[in-house]
């Protein structure tokens, strides 16, 4: 049986960026030939693509989850849609995330506050949550898998 490895749906080329352009990275498929992909990505099914952007804002200490424009809070629907997913793949060995995405992004996502300035970089929702549950699995930014 392969090894199993989560990948951000977008850099897999699927049609779920908040743009809707597809940006596909031919190497990190490539790289993983002997792997089992199991494609992933929180904001399509909840939020349809093209949708609008997300940002992680820093409110009252704590990093939310808020949308461009209207300025909802979909924290807490990003939360059940990441955990759900987790529950279904526990026994992933790899996984590899988009960078800067308000959810995928690890280490690279920027962190805003109120006025929408950047006041660090950090962790997206996704990343986050993965990197609590999955703690013996080092989680690989897709950067280096750019050519
Ligand atoms: S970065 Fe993550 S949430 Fe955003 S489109 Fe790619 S897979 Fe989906």
């Amino acid at each position: 049986m392969k090894k199993k490895v989560i990948v951000s749906a977008c850099i897999l080329g699927e049609y779920c960026r908040y743009d809707g352009k597809i940006k596909k990275i031919n190497t990190v498929t490539e790289a993983l030939k002997e792997y089992e992909i199991i494609s992933f990505c929180p904001e399509a099914p909840l939020f349809g693509t093209p949708r609008e952007r997300i940002n992680v804002m820093q409110i009252k200490g704590e990093n939310r989850i808020i949308t461009e424009e209207i300025n909802r809070d979909v924290t807490d629907l990003l939360r059940e849609e990441i955990h759900a997913f987790i529950q279904q793949h526990p026994e992933a060995e790899r996984i590899i995330l988009k960078s800067k995405s308000p959810s995928c992004g690890y280490g690279t996502t920027p962190i805003l506050n109120a006025k929408k300035e950047i006041i660090k970089i950090g962790n997206g929702i996704a990343a986050e949550l993965m990197s609590e549950y999955y703690t013996d699995i080092k989680i690989e930014d897709e950067c280096s898998y750019e050519t």
